[in-house]
């Protein structure tokens, strides 16, 4: 298959890329590195089957790429801490950057569509776990709303394109994901609290640390996304793809701390205006549709992750 991926540098991306190319796949990269990195693709920068373009969406000719069998588009800022910073490069990359892709996709005749979307899109919910037919309850000007509108905005995007031109397009609401290659310095809670906990910092729980998360380690995520783009019949389909073992961001810390045997004390500093209070995923719709869910225990994927940043 020929594969196009959009942000393939970033965290999830790469870890895409890598996949297909295993597979012997032919994997074609469009990437801006604004907050992916060529270190991401070192290890299969020499591999024949890969192609990687330096380019953002929002101007990129296409004139010279020709018809995918899948285009994943994971090109998008995704850390709140950015949301301010690179909001107009977010606005942006998810207005004008997906309109030019799916243009090529549609003038190309590629066949699949895969976005990524996010479980931002329910912005501070106000039901748990949160199913694809819950709207959402998103503060339109905050600052997070960069990133929240950016791809609700996305999914209407998408959705007028389905109707008008019957593309087979599908959208991943990715919830929280974790593991080796996550950027250390993109604010995260995970890839924070181990390197704080690594070099015994203070371990900084933003709020009292009641706010929760639910994690979902990069294979499996991976492999949720390589079955949305595989399974026959889902156009239009809209999935949450994430861990549902909801956890408390206090009790996380905690159990880092413990993990890595840390001398770091637990903080806490103020916590962001609209920092969502709780946050799962009902993955129903994928277990039915993607027969998949998730088999990496929080526990087992913080083993793997804190060892990927002893080692960097
Ligand atoms: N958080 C924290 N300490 C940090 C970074 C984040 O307590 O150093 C909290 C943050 O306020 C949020 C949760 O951890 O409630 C997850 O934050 P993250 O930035 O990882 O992603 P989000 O789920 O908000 O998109």
């Amino acid at each position: 298959m020929k594969v196009l991926i959009t942000g393939g540098a970033g965290f999830i991306g790469s870890h895409l890329v890598k996949h297909y190319l295993k597979n012997n796949h032919f994997v074609t990269v469009l990437d801006d590195y604004v907050t992916g990195s060529k270190k991401n693709l070192k290890e299969v920068s020499s591999d024949n089957n890969l192609n990687i373009i330096e380019a953002n969406l929002i101007d990129f000719d296409f004139s010279n790429l020709t018809q995918f069998d899948i285009v994943y588009d994971l090109a998008s800022p995704a850390s709140p801490a950015v949301f301010e910073k690179l909001s107009f490069e977010i606005f942006k990359v998810n207005s004008i950057g997906l309109i030019n892709l799916l243009d090529f996709f549609v003038k190309s005749r590629s066949k699949t569509f895969v976005f990524s979307s996010t479980s931002e899109v329910y912005g501070d919910p106000k039901v748990d776990p949160q199913p694809e037919t819950y709207y959402g309850n998103v503060h339109t000007t905050g600052p997070r709303s960069s990133y929240d509108e950016g791809k609700r905005f996305a999914e209407a995007v998408i959705a007028a394109y389905v109707r008008k031109y019957s593309i087979d397009a599908r959208t991943a609401r990715i919830f929280n994901t974790y593991g080796p290659f996550m950027n250390k310095e993109d604010g995260r809670f995970i890839s924070n609290f181990i390197n704080q906990a690594l070099n015994n910092k203070p371990i900084t729980v933003f709020g009292d640390g009641t706010q929760t998360r639910s994690s979902c380690y990069v294979t499996d995520m991976v492999s949720g996304l390589v079955n949305l783009g595989e399974t026959d019949n889902l156009k239009g389909e809209i999935i949450n793809l994430g861990n549902p073992d909801e956890r408390k961001v206090i009790d996380v810390a905690q159990l880092i701390k413990k993990m890595t045997s840390s001398d770091s004390e637990i903080v806490f500093k103020p916590i962001g205006e609209d920092d969502p209070k709780q946050r799962c995923p009902d993955i129903a719709k994928a277990k039915k549709l993607l027969v998949w869910e998730p088999i990496i225990k929080l526990e087992d994927g913080l083993k793997y992750t804190i060892s990927y940043f002893r080692n960097i």
